[in-house]
């Protein structure tokens, strides 16, 4: 047998995990089946024995999922991965898995906001102690993990105000806890962050953002060592049931061969549009990681090889103008989803942040003028002409 090839990225999302079937098919194959037979009781037995190498039932695993979670893994550089119905699953399931009753969990603040409620809301029901962070703080995290943790929760960038946490730090000071640190990668993307490779131990996505990327299907992962995975992860999946449909799965493994060209692409147009937003009379602040004007650039930088495609920005006005301006949108539209090929804009205010109150959104630096924008593939030229017509309504 000879070597694996060193392969690239770009080949990787087209070609790792794939297999073929003996039918030799181009186009991967869609195992849209529940469960798998066996020849024989005697066959039955030694697969459930663990003795035998055979699919059983597609809530433990599903070849056409297998694909996705071996391609995910190979460009998350990741021993392994488990894909999952959503990525609220995903996060739900890699929180809960290693904890118990009486250990402590320490999170960023800006998180994501169902992510936000399991460990504010969820956590404390089961007698889990949980802490909130300022994620840019890092004498906070020091205070916070002075004490013994068993998990650390955190999203970088933030949503929507692309907070940076310094990951090598902040998992250098999880670990001297005794925690695991388990990343929130979906703003970033497995292209422009690598979470692992800076010290976390667990990344965690969201697929039905950039992965599909079209607005199309829900789907989430779980990356991390095989050990983590096989010993920690698996009983608790098989078990809980927070599966991928194998259509899902499908529908995701295609998304990731174009997922470099959009990534790239969009996050192009979110510079120019954070530059045109930047200079504009009528906005008060532009927020982009690559902006002089981003006030972690440096560390954004250090651990991201790209801006990302979401832009925050904020209006000088307050509700009002902010509404003026989404309202007048015409390629623009308004959705809460992100990392999509058409242009979204959220007004985190009335909707994503709507339930954490004004007192939290304060903290958070989310203001009644505040806007997020996920940009997409369109021409850039025709965004930043829609954006001008719409700031010219304010
Ligand atoms: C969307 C999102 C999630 C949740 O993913 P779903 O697929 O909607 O369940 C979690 N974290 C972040 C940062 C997200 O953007």
């Amino acid at each position: 047998m000879s070597e694996p090839l060193k392969t690239r990225l770009a080949t990787d999302l087209i070609h790792a995990g794939r297999i073929r079937t003996n039918l030799e098919e181009n186009g991967e194959a869609l195992f849209l089946t529940s469960g798998f037979t066996y020849e024989s009781a005697e066959m039955a037995e030694s697969v459930f024995a663990n003795q035998a190498d055979h699919y059983q039932y597609s809530r433990f695993a599903n070849p056409t999922v297998t694909m996705l979670q071996d391609c995910l893994a190979k460009i998350d550089g990741a021993e392994a991965c488990r894909a999952t119905a959503t990525g609220m699953a995903a996060v739900h399931a890699a929180v809960m898995c290693g904890i118990k009753a009486g250990d402590r969990v320490v999170a960023s603040r800006a998180l994501f906001g169902s992510c936000h409620w399991i460990i504010s809301t969820l956590l404390p029901q089961y007698g889990i102690e949980s802490v909130f962070v300022d994620g840019g703080d890092l004498e906070g995290w020091k205070a916070a993990l002075s004490q013994p943790a068993a998990l650390v929760l955190l999203e970088s960038p933030s949503n929507p105000m692309l907070d940076i946490v310094d990951l090598r730090a902040v998992s250098a000071l999880a670990h001297e806890a005794g925690a695991i640190v388990v990343v929130d990668n979906v703003f970033a993307t497995p292209l422009l962050q690598k979470p692992l490779e800076l010290g976390a131990d667990v990344v965690v996505y969201s697929a039905t953002k950039h992965m599909d990327g079209q607005g199309r299907v829900l789907g989430g992962a779980v990356l991390s060592s095989k050990k983590w995975i096989e010993e920690v992860f698996q009983p608790f999946f098989r078990n809980t049931g927070p599966s991928i449909s194998p259509f899902n799965a499908w529908v995701i493994l295609k998304g990731l061969e174009t997922m470099q060209l959009r990534v790239k692409a969009q996050s192009e147009n979110a510079e120019v549009v954070a530059r045109f937003l930047e200079g504009h009379p009528k906005i008060q602040r532009a927020l982009y990681p690559t902006l002089d004007s981003f006030k972690q650039r440096e560390l954004a930088m250090s651990q991201m090889s790209g801006g990302g495609t979401l832009v925050a920005f904020e209006l000088k006005g307050s509700k009002a103008e902010a509404f003026r301006m989404m309202n007048a949108f015409r390629i623009i539209t308004i959705s809460n989803n992100l990392g999509d090929t058409k242009s979204l804009a959220t007004h985190p205010a009335t909707t994503t942040h709507m339930k954490i109150g004004p007192g939290e959104r304060a903290k958070l630096g989310i203001t009644d003028g505040t806007i997020r924008l996920s940009v997409g593939l369109e021409d850039a030229r025709d965004l930043i002409e829609d954006l001008t017509q719409a700031l010219d309504q304010v």
